[in-house]
């Protein structure tokens, strides 16, 4: 997108890949689909940034959701938006969308040069004057760095990009696995393993600090939590050690706040809890939650005792498991942290230390949750920088 948009601008542009072939993480995303947006406007977006969403603004409005599939369209890729507002291309094929983006640029002449990891961004005078390959100079006016970040690094986004980032002068924030899915520590949820719940109401708390909440599916796995809504939590997760706690929200799942319940459970305290409190959550969790607190699943509410029924309000208003991350970055389906953004101009992408420079997509220290956001992001800094870079020739 960032050459594309630096042609159409009138540039003459190179697009240098490392590996052999363009675009190898995005023909794994969305499971081969490509999740390349969502629908919703630019305010919608920016909700679902949780990683420096007033730096991406300018860039998300340069080229919002509708911008991006109208060029998609129109270079030959319609999309679709499935029930979620998940935006895919029509053939739900990835490839087909890396197959666009390069019969795209090459319909704009851009030159590829593929096999080629850039070594070293060269400078003079505080100003770019191209980069390194191997033993190769390649003279430029303007490089655009759009390495991504340091996940799954077959795929060729091996953090070197960060590095050469780094070399510049640019500062790193720390790197941490993003939308992952979180390791359980402490409680036994083997009886759960799993188990799927729907759009339910989770929340982090990380050093007695509330972090966040989102409401979305959650799987229990094998040894822990996953699914979009603990991968969209994992986002706000300060920097290791991640140990946090992870609160299902039972109660709200039912549509009750905790006083609302009580009066339910008072107004007919005869019934079991579970039928109570939990009438629609599977009954694995109305166990799991009933062994939890050492009672019957059958037991009337009445026969509780205050100081039970206290307690059980409380645990279904928020179930706490404790979690860390335990998913290395290279299996994370982002990198959080990258290039600190107080040293890049969100009006162009341009780096503030090094003129001629700019940078785009996931090498940045922006990131966005599951859904489609984070390769909405990726062509949007990617637009934005290539039309910027023209400026500057
Ligand atoms: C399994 C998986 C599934 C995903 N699914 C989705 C999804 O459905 N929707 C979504 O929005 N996001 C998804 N993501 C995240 C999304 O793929 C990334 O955020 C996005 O690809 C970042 O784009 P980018 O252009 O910044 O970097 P990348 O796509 O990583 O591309 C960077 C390119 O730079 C090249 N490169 C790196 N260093 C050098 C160098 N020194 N010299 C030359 N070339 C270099 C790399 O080889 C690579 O081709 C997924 C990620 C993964 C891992």
């Amino acid at each position: 997108m960032a050459a594309s948009a630096a042609a159409s601008a009138g540039a003459s542009v190179l697009l240098i890949e490392g590996t052999s072939r363009l675009a190898n993480k995005l023909r794994l995303t969305g499971g081969g689909h490509a999740n390349l947006s969502h629908e919703g406007d630019l305010s919608a977006h920016l909700a679902h940034v949780p990683r420096n969403p007033a730096f991406a603004q300018p860039a998300l409005a340069a080229l919002d959701a509708a911008s991006l599939r109208a060029a998609l369209a129109a270079w030959g890729l319609p999309t679709v938006a499935d029930e979620q507002g998940r935006v895919f291309p029509a053939t739900r094929n990835a490839h087909q969308v890396a197959a666009v983006l390069r019969n795209r640029c090459l319909s704009q002449q851009v030159g590829f040069r593929l096999s080629s990891p850039v070594d070293q961004i060269l400078v003079q005078q505080e100003a770019v004057t191209g980069v390194r390959v191997g033993s190769h100079q390649i003279t430029a006016g303007a490089v655009i760095l759009a390495t991504g970040g340091a996940s799954y690094p077959e795929t060729g986004s091996d953090g070197s990009g960060l590095r050469l980032a780094s070399s510049l002068g640019h500062k790193i924030t720390p790197l941490q696995p993003g939308l992952v899915g979180l390791h359980v520590i402490s409680e036994d949820t083997a009886p759960l393993r799993g188990l799927s719940l729907r759009s339910v109401p989770a929340s982090i708390v990380q050093q007695g600090r509330a972090l966040g909440s989102r409401r979305g599916d959650l799987l229990f796995t094998q040894d822990g939590l996953s699914g979009p809504v603990v991968h969209n939590l994992s986002l706000l997760l300060e920097p290791a050690p991640c140990h946090a706690q992870l609160h299902l929200h039972l109660l709200a799942l039912q549509g009750f706040d905790s006083e609302q319940a009580r009066q339910v459970a008072a107004g007919a305290a005869q019934k079991a809890w579970h039928s109570l409190l939990l009438p629609n959550v599977p009954s694995r969790l109305q166990r799991y939650v009933a062994e939890r607190l050492g009672v019957s699943l059958g037991a009337p509410w009445r026969s509780l005792g205050a100081a039970m029924q206290a307690r059980m309000l409380a645990l279904t208003e928020a179930l706490p498991f404790e979690v860390n991350v335990v998913a290395p970055l290279e299996r994370a389906m982002v990198t959080l942290g990258g290039v600190d953004v107080t040293q890049v101009d969100r009006n162009t992408m341009a780096s503030l230390l090094v003129r001629g420079l700019y940078l785009a997509g996931e090498v940045l220290d922006v990131t966005g949750e599951s859904g489609g956001y984070n390769l909405q992001l990726a062509f949007s800094t990617g637009y934005l920088a290539g039309q910027s870079a023209v400026a500057t020739l």
